[in-house]
């Protein structure tokens, strides 16, 4: 008999950044906790505490919006292996790339009148973190590490690695996290998902770029990969830049008053972003691979979520990956059937 399960992947929208290694100023640099946080205090000694018309709204949604609906709680728990014992990561730059420990004051179980009801249970739901089994035996993913997920396919020697994070620095510590809890296994090839930066920037942290060049690591890319890369984060890369700190505050301290979540994801990684240009493009609608005995078939959806972006059914394990065309928390989501 079939069964259809729905599991929720946490995967990234819209980011632009400029690709240029450039720490963008996200989830570190001078951007750190607020140490007023934990005790609802406002950072700005000129910030109001909500009026009570603010109040009033709040409760009203809190009243009338279903959250009594725990099972997004539940599935985000589902598969979970094990969290590292660090909620920092460090950039090479010496800034912090990412402060998972800045959002603790979300944890405390309290209401918080300056923030809109659904966005704090999105961003609660948002702290998964740590090393997750998706597809028992075959696919993991790292979550809370960056605005994206990676994802990770048991090949038969290696690693597939899927959408390698903003920055060098996070995607490097989650290839750590699973090679130490899962087995160290060599990463054999790489695939981006889509043309936004959270989803290629940290390829340096998965691979030697001189073993891409070689052939020995390859790089797999929707057809228009590097066109749309290129033209959102170089040609455009400064008003995108500006446009994403409007966008998600992300200049704001870490505060029930200021950066509370990005909804689709915590935050963006400060961390040292790349790009390693693909060696194996998707031309076609629908194309099949196979890789180190893993079978993936890839299906072209230009001008969707991102102008270059591509689905991945891997027939094997009955396993769909939807890129960021659907997601649990705003827009991506994994539908398997055994
Ligand atoms: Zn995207």
């Amino acid at each position: 008999m079939k069964t259809n399960k729905t599991l929720t992947l946490a995967l990234a929208v819209v980011l632009a950044s400029g690709f240029n290694g450039t720490a963008i100023a996200a989830g570190g640099g001078t951007v750190l906790a607020d140490p007023g946080a934990m005790e609802g205090k406002h950072f700005d000694p000129k910030g109001k505490m909500p009026s009570t018309f603010t109040i009033e709204l709040q409760n009203g949604l809190r009243r009338t919006l279903p959250f009594e609906d725990k099972r997004d709680f539940e599935e985000a728990k589902h598969g979970f292996i094990a969290a590292p014992t660090y909620r920092q990561i460090m950039a090479e730059a010496g800034n912090v790339a990412w402060d998972m420990g800045s959002y603790e004051y979300l944890l405390q179980g309290k209401d918080f009148d300056s923030v809109h009801p659904s966005l704090q249970r999105q961003a609660i739901l948002n702290m998964a973190y740590g090393l997750y089994e998706v597809v028992p035996g075959k696919i993991w993913q790292v979550r809370g590490f960056d605005l994206a997920n990676i994802s990770f396919i048991k090949s038969d020697t290696g690693w597939i690695v899927f959408d390698p994070l903003t920055a060098k620095e996070t995607a490097k510590a989650a290839l750590e996290l699973i090679n130490e809890k899962v087995g160290k296994r060599p990463v054999v090839a790489v695939v981006y998902s889509h043309s936004h930066a959270d989803h290629y920037g940290g390829v340096r942290g998965v691979v030697d770029e001189a073993d891409v060049k070689s052939g020995k690591v390859p790089i797999i890319a929707p057809v228009g990969f590097m066109k749309h890369a290129v033209s959102e984060n170089v040609y455009a890369g400064n008003a995108m830049n500006r446009r994403m700190f409007f966008q998600y505050g992300v200049l704001l301290p870490r505060s029930p008053f200021g950066h509370v979540d990005q909804s689709i994801g915590k935050n963006t990684a400060a961390g040292n972003l790349g790009l390693i240009p693909p060696t194996r493009i998707i031309e076609k609608d629908l194309e099949e691979l196979t890789i180190d005995g893993v079978t993936m078939v890839f299906q072209n959806t230009p001008g969707t979520e991102a102008p270059a972006e591509m689905n991945t059914y891997f027939p094997q394990i009955k396993a769909f990956w939807a890129a960021e065309n659907i997601t649990g928390t705003v827009t991506t989501q994994v539908i398997l059937t055994s």
